[in-house]
Formats: structure tokens, sequence, C-alpha cells
């Protein structure tokens, strides 16, 4: 098996093959058949790329071929966003009477799938505490069908034991998703611990570049069959340019999240000692309550921290109004350091109360870019130097 900086620069030569170095764009919504035959049978070729761009596009194809190699699945398929890949997977393979197991700590757009869109379909949720293997096995019923899981969970960085998930699923014949966004295939392979399918918002670490909004899915061929075909209809394309763009983002992942994991590593590091600083939420940390198991199913921790300030709210808002490189943002996993108060972010949004069983007030949720790690920590610590500093202090 080719390492992973072989599979992202040579796995796709073999969709279409041409004598371009650089991938073709195909920016056309439709294909041409030289006859009906041939015409009828690409209509139905899962994740085709002779048809129609709906149906699939060679420049999808190129990045299919790529995610599934990296994640070790059978196959792979791209979608507008990691928000159209949850959904289209989730109506694909769940129906009315069904029962779907959520964790309380995930991305809020699955919280809300989970909790408002998926009731309305008549399939009930229970969310649980992913910190607790048994928390799944409590929320069983007869009629769970599928089990949604997330590590480390955005944005408290908590790890959910993907092998106990995965063999509490199987023996109760029930399916399993986990978001890898934030670990990527470079530092998690959810397949290798029995997932069955993978999915990532690939406009995080995949694309790299913050200007892409996309989703993959990775697992075995009949299933994402069955999730093409739902796609169809949910109509979630992605542009075949921002999948050129995608594309050539993964190309340099695996020089990307090495640098990612270490600046998370040194951010979380400095942060934990900073007098500030009530406690930094990162698995690469030893005291991480669940470091052990991290470390066990993971191979690096990633760029991803949640920082708690001792004088909450204001501290958290002051210390982004400090940092030099990181911009205050939703997003995360480019190459540049982004940082959120989901506190403050989440006002308009959720009410009081919802906020405050989300996450503590005083939390900032940082995303270490690939800049250089010293500049980092330095910025980082002036700005808690800054806020949790001498009173009176303005600089
Ligand atoms: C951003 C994000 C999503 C949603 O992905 P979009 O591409 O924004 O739709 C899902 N899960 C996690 C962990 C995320 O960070």
């Amino acid at each position: 098996m080719p390492g992973s900086s072989t599979v992202t620069v040579h796995a796709d030569r073999e969709v279409l093959p041409d004598r371009a170095v650089a991938p073709p764009i195909y920016q056309t919504a439709a294909f041409s058949a030289p006859d009906g035959d041939t015409f009828a049978r690409a209509a139905v070729e899962p994740r085709g790329q002779d048809f129609y761009t709906r149906f699939g596009n060679p420049n999808h194809a190129r990045v299919a071929a790529v995610v599934a190699e990296l994640e070790g699945t059978e196959v792979a398929m791209v979608t507008a966003s990691g928000m159209a890949a949850l959904t289209t997977a989730v109506l694909a393979l769940v129906s009315a009477g069904d029962h779907v197991i959520g964790q309380r700590s995930t991305y809020g757009g699955t919280a809300s799938l989970l909790l408002n869109l998926l009731p309305r379909f008549g399939v009930s949720t229970t969310l649980v505490d992913q910190t607790d293997p048994e928390a799944f096995t409590r929320a069983l019923t007869p009629r769970t069908r599928l089990i949604l899981v997330e590590t480390p969970s955005n944005p408290l960085l908590q790890i959910t034991d993907l092998r106990a998930v995965s063999e509490l699923a199987r023996a109760h014949d029930i399916l399993t998703m986990a978001d890898n966004t934030f670990a990527t295939p470079l530092n998690q392979r959810p397949a290798d611990l029995g997932i069955d399918v993978v999915w990532h918002s690939a406009t995080k670490y995949l694309n790299g570049h913050s200007d892409v909004s996309a989703g993959v899915l990775a697992g075995p061929a009949g299933l994402l069959d069955r999730v093409w075909e739902t796609g169809l209809l949910t109509g979630a394309v992605l542009g075949p340019f921002d999948a050129w763009l995608l594309l050539r983002g993964m190309r340099t992942l695996p020089l990307r999240v090495p640098r990612h994991n270490e600046n998370g590593q040194a951010l979380a590091e400095a942060l934990a000692a900073h007098p500030a600083v009530r406690r930094v939420h990162y698995p690469g940390l030893a005291s991480h309550p669940q470091h052990k198991l991290a470390t066990h199913q993971m191979s690096g921790f990633g760029g991803v921290l949640g920082i708690e300030f001792t004088d909450g709210f204001e501290a958290a808002d002051a210390f982004l109004g400090r940092l030099r490189y990181a911009r205050r943002s939703a997003s995360l996993g480019g190459v540049e350091s982004l940082a959120v108060h989901p506190a403050s972010m989440w006002r308009g949004m959720l009410d009081e109360e919802q906020i405050a069983a989300a996450v503590p007030p005083g939390l900032v949720r940082l995303a270490a870019g690939t800049e250089d790690t010293a500049d980092l920590v330095a910025d980082v610590v002036a700005a808690a130097d800054a806020v949790g500093g001498a009173v009176g202090d303005t600089a």
C-alpha cells in the first residue's frame, strides 16, 4: 500500500486517464452518449461520470477516489457541503418509525438535524454523553437503526470510543456513521475500527484553504449506492470547479496535517499552563480525561483546541479581540488560524439556556493553522496575558 502522500497525489489518476498533468475541469452540466444503450447504462451508474453532473462528474470521481483510499473504504462520494453529506445519508438510511442515537456534544447542524428535522419525519432520536460507551447501550431501542458519532467533537473535543460503538452497533444490526472532520483520515480512520460510513465537512481540513464548501462520504458501495440515489433528490451537488479545488487542496493534506497537529499541541500546552486559563480541551494533553482512548484510536490530535478562560464570557471575547493571527470566524481547518467564541456567536441562534447547556461561557475554540509554531504560541500567550493580566492593563 502506498503512503498517504502518494495516495493524495496519484489515487485519482485512473479515473479518466488523459495526458494533462493537472486534471481538466469538466465544467459541464451534462454529457452526451453515442447511442441509447450506453446512455441508459450511464443514467443508472452510481456516482458515475457520463450522464448529468447531478448524478456524477469526473471531478467528483477524482475526489472520491482519493478519499476512499485515504479512509480505507470501498468507495466515496462528494456533496455540496458537509451538511449535505449528513442529511443525504441520514435520509437514505432511516425511515419513519426508526430511532437514531447521536451525541450531546456535536456539531450544531448535526444536533439540529437530530433534534428538529428527523422528529418531524417520524424518526425519534436520543442524544447521549459520548464519553460513556455504556450510554449508547442504554439508549438502544428495538427500533434503533443508526448511530451518529463525531470524534473529536466540536467544540468540546470529547472523544467517542469508535471500536466500542461499532461493536455494539454490529451486534444489534445497526448502522454507524462517524464525522471525521476534526481528525482527518491522517489522524484517524473510523472504518478501520468498524464504522460503516465516514463523512466530512470537506470545507475544513480536506480542502484546507477556506475557499470551498464541500462534503464527502466514504463507505461500502452498497450503502453509498443508496446515499447516491437519495442525493439525486436532495440535489446538493458540488460544482465541478469546487471539486477541482478540493482535489487540489487534498494533494497537500498529508503535508498540512502534521503541522496542524504540532501547532495544536504547542498551543494547548502553552495555554494549559497560563494563569488566565481554567482548562484546555485538547485530546493530545495528558490532562484530557480521555487522553488514553485518544492515543489508542488517533495517530495525531489535530489543530483544534477549546480554551476555557477563568474569567468567563468577557475574558474569552477580549482574548479573541487581542489575537494578531487568528481571526474571528466560524470555520476551521484552513492554513490560516481562526478562532470563535461559541457563547457569543450563538446568541442569535439559541436561547441562553441552550447555550449554557452546550458550552461554558468562557470557551474559545481555536483552530491552529499552518503558521510557524513559535509565532502562534507567542501570539496566544500575549493575548492571554492581556486578558488575565494586571488590572488597568490596556496594552
Ligand atoms: C463544519 C462542520 C460540519 C458542517 O460542514 P459544512 O461543510 O459547513 O456543511 C460538520 N461537522 C463538523 C465537525 C464541522 O466542523
